[in-house]
C-alpha cells in the first residue's frame, strides 16, 4: 500500500514538473495567421520547440479570404483557409505546437516574459507578436445594432446568405473590390459606396470591377446609418459633394474601410507609431530585446499574405539567433561567477 502510494505521489509530481517545463518555453508566438504559423515552422526547424497560441481565429485575417491568387506557387489561386491549414500542418510537422487559446496579458519588463492566457499563465524566454489587424468599424448608428444580421467584414463567411440579393459594399481598396467581386457569384447586386470619386484598389481589380455588371459604383458617399427592423433593410448615405441624402435598399452592408492593429495589450510596453503599429527594424526586432514582430501588427504597408510570411521566417531566425547569445551571455556569467 505504502510503495504503491509513494508511486502515486511520484507520478503526479512528475506530472507537475512536466506540465510546469511546458509553461516554461524558448519561444512563444502569438497569433496563428501567415506569420505566426510561418515562424512556427521556422522556429520548430530550428529545434526551438515553439507554442503557437492562435488566438481569436485559425489562420487569421487570410483565412477569410475567398480566393488568394497572388501566394507564389499557386497559379489557380487558393483558398485562404486551405493555405492556412497547410501552413498549421507544416508547422506542425516540425514540432511546432498550437494552442487554441487566447493571450490576456503580457508583461514586457522582466524576463523571461510573462504570458497570461485563459488555459494559464506561460513563460517565455523570446516571443514573436503576430496578432495582426482587424477590420476598421464605421462607427455610425445600426452598424452595431445590425452586425452578424446584416452588417459584415467577411464576404466569404456570410455571402451566400444573400443569394439573389443586394448588397452594399463600403470602400474602394483592394479589400472592398476583391470582396464585391466574390459577392456577385450569390448578390444580384452589389452596390459599392465610396467616399471619392477615385478608387484605391489596383488596376486588375478596377478593370474587373468594371467589367462585371452586378457591381455598381455610388462615388462621393458615405455611410451615416445602417437600417433595419429584424435584419439589414437599407443604408442611408450622404453624398459628400452635395450633401444630398438618400436610402439604397439592401439586405447587407460589408465593411471594407482599412484597419486597424490588434495591439491594445503592448501598449506601454514596446514602441508603436502614431496608428498604433508596432515598431520593427529590418530585423523584426521591436524596441524590447527579446521580443520580435512580424505580419500585419507591423505593417501598415503592404499587408499581403507572402510578406507576413516573410517575416514571420525572419522573426524566428532572429529569435534563435537571440537566443542563442543570450545562453551564451548566461554561461559565460556563470563562468565567471
Ligand atoms: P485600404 O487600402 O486602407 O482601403 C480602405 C478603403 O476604405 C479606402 O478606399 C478608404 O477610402 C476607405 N475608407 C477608410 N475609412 C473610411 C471611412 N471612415 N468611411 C468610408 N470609407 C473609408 O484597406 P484594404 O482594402 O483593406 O486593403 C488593406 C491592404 O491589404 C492594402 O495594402 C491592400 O493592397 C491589401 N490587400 C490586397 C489584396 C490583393 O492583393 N488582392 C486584397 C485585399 C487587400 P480612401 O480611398 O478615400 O482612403
Amino acid at each position: 500500500m505504502g510503495v504503491s502510494l509513494s508511486l502515486n505521489l511520484g507520478s503526479l509530481e512528475d506530472a507537475d514538473q512536466e506540465q510546469d517545463a511546458s509553461r516554461e518555453r524558448d519561444l512563444i508566438i502569438i497569433g496563428g495567421g501567415p506569420a505566426g504559423l510561418t515562424a512556427g515552422l521556422y522556429a520548430g526547424r530550428a529545434q526551438l520547440k515553439p507554442l503557437i497560441v492562435m488566438g481569436e481565429s485559425f489562420g487569421g485575417q487570410a483565412a477569410t479570404t475567398s480566393d488568394m491568387e497572388n501566394y507564389p506557387g499557386f497559379p489557380d489561386g487558393i483558398g485562404g483557409m486551405a493555405l492556412a491549414e497547410q501552413m498549421a500542418n507544416h508547422a506542425k510537422r516540425f514540432g511546432a505546437e498550437i494552442e487554441f487559446d487566447q493571450v490576456t496579458k503580457v508583461d514586457l519588463s522582466q524576463w523571461p516574459f510573462s504570458v497570461e492566457t485563459y488555459g494559464g499563465p506561460y513563460q517565455a524566454k523570446t516571443l514573436i507578436l503576430c496578432t495582426g489587424a482587424r477590420s476598421r468599424r464605421l462607427g455610425v448608428p445600426g452598424e452595431k445594432e445590425f452586425w452578424g444580421r446584416g452588417v459584415s467584414v467577411c464576404a466569404t463567411c456570410d455571402g451566400y446568405f444573400y443569394k439573389d440579393k443586394t448588397v452594399v459594399v463600403v470602400g474602394g481598396g483592394d479589400s472592398a473590390l476583391d470582396e464585391a467581386l466574390y459577392l456577385t457569384r450569390f448578390a444580384q447586386e452589389v452596390i459599392i459606396v465610396h467616399r471619392r470619386d477615385e478608387l484605391r484598389a489596383g488596376p486588375i481589380l478596377q478593370e474587373r470591377a468594371r467589367a462585371n455588371e452586378k457591381i455598381r459604383v455610388v462615388w462621393d458617399t458615405v455611410v451615416e446609418e445602417v437600417l433595419g427592423d429584424t435584419g439589414v433593410t437599407g443604408a442611408r448615405v450622404r453624398n459628400v459633394k452635395t450633401d444630398e441624402e438618400q436610402v439604397i435598399d439592401c439586405d447587407g452592408v460589408f465593411l471594407y474601410v482599412g484597419m486597424v492593429p490588434n495591439t491594445d495589450m503592448f501598449r506601454g510596453q514596446l514602441t508603436l507609431n502614431e496608428e498604433g503599429y508596432i515598431v520593427t527594424d529590418k530585423r523584426q526586432r521591436t524596441s524590447v530585446p527579446g521580443v520580435f514582430a512580424a505580419g500585419d501588427v507591423q505593417d501598415p504597408w503592404f499587408r499581403q499574405v507572402v510578406i507576413a510570411a516573410g517575416a514571420g521566417a525572419a522573426a524566428a531566425i532572429e529569435a534563435e539567433r537571440w537566443l542563442a547569445e543570450k545562453e551564451y551571455e548566461v554561461s559565460e556569467g556563470e563562468a565567471e561567477g
